[in-house]
């Protein structure tokens, strides 16, 4: 099974429309698709109008932003009702602190010398609910400040840098609570991508477990073949359901195109056997 359970279009930081995220999926041969705008659900709609017609599975998504123990974790819904006012709130008081947290931002950078970044990063913005880190990014490079978005993150963007803001997302109780109690199955996102230690990470299953959660990320765009191993062999300690996963943005960022990822290891139980 070609299934691809986590990406974004301009409802969030991706450069595709969700129609053309579907077309995309479509001619990359995907079999499954879920669409996991971040802290959205406004491109589910078109989405999945736009599946059926093409006769696509398409599954409803999420991807929610979690504190953990002051750093920021990733945690996917899938199969969530759009509808469900509970998920919906939820999802509507996480993205109401990024308009702060962006001015912030580009006044870090200004006092680094970097002007006019706030608006530069706006332009770029699809969902003006939505700016993201990756716009500021994007428009920095766009500038010609640096070549690409990964250095812009590494020199200005990363905690320690002058465009870092702290910020607190939607504690881990409310992303799984908001995820199950919309129908949905919680799955934490890229886990090699948290800036947390082994035990750390270990406590983090162990509580998102406890509240319900049901299955993490072993592959991953973002994951390396030793990530996918490590992953891999945690899944089966915890009898999680395991996702596979691009995290396709657009082909001038990602490095992992809609349905390229690699297949999962065959003895896991995939988490699309728990989607209806
Ligand atoms: P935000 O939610 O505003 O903190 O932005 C996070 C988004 O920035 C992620 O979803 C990625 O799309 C992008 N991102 C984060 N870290 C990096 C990185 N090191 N290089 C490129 N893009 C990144
Ligand atoms: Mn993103
Ligand atoms: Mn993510
Ligand atoms: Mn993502």
């Amino acid at each position: 099974m070609n299934a691809d359970l986590h990406c974004h279009s301009t409802v969030s930081d991706g450069f595709l429309t969700p129609t053309e995220v579907v077309h995309r999926a479509v001619a990359n041969g995907v079999e499954l698709l879920a669409l996991t705008d971040h802290d959205e659900l406004g491109g589910l709609g078109e989405a999945r109008q736009t599946a059926e017609a093409a006769g696509l599975a398409f599954v409803d998504g999420v991807e929610v932003s979690v504190t953990w123990k002051l750093e920021t974790v990733h945690i996917v819904g899938l199969g969530v009702d759009p509808a469900d006012p509970g998920l919906q709130a939820g999802l509507a008081t996480v993205r109401s602190g990024r308009d702060e947290r962006a001015r912030q931002m580009a006044d870090g950078l200004a006092k680094a010398g970097i002007h006019g970044v706030l608006e530069g990063a706006r332009q770029l913005a699809g969902n003006p609910a939505m700016v993201s880190r990756a716009h500021f990014a994007r428009h920095l490079v766009k500038t010609g400040l640096m070549p690409n978005v990964q250095t812009v993150f590494h020199h200005y963007l990363v905690r320690g840098k002058p465009g870092f803001v702290e910020h607190e997302w939607a504690s881990l109780e409310d992303a799984v609570g908001w995820i199950r109690d919309a129908g949905g199955v919680a799955v934490v996102a890229h886990p090699a991508r948290c800036r947390l230690s082994e035990a750390e990470l270990l406590g983090l299953f162990d509580r998102f477990r406890d509240l319900g959660g049901e299955a993490i990320e072993v592959v991953s765009g973002a994951h390396d073949a030793a990530s996918i191993d490590r992953f891999a062999r945690i899944a089966r300690r915890y009898g999680f359901l395991a996702s596979r996963a691009s995290d396709f943005h657009g082909a001038q960022e990602s490095p992992v195109d809609l349905g390229r990822a690699p297949p999962l290891p065959p003895d896991l139980t995939p988490v699309w056997t728990a989607l209806s």
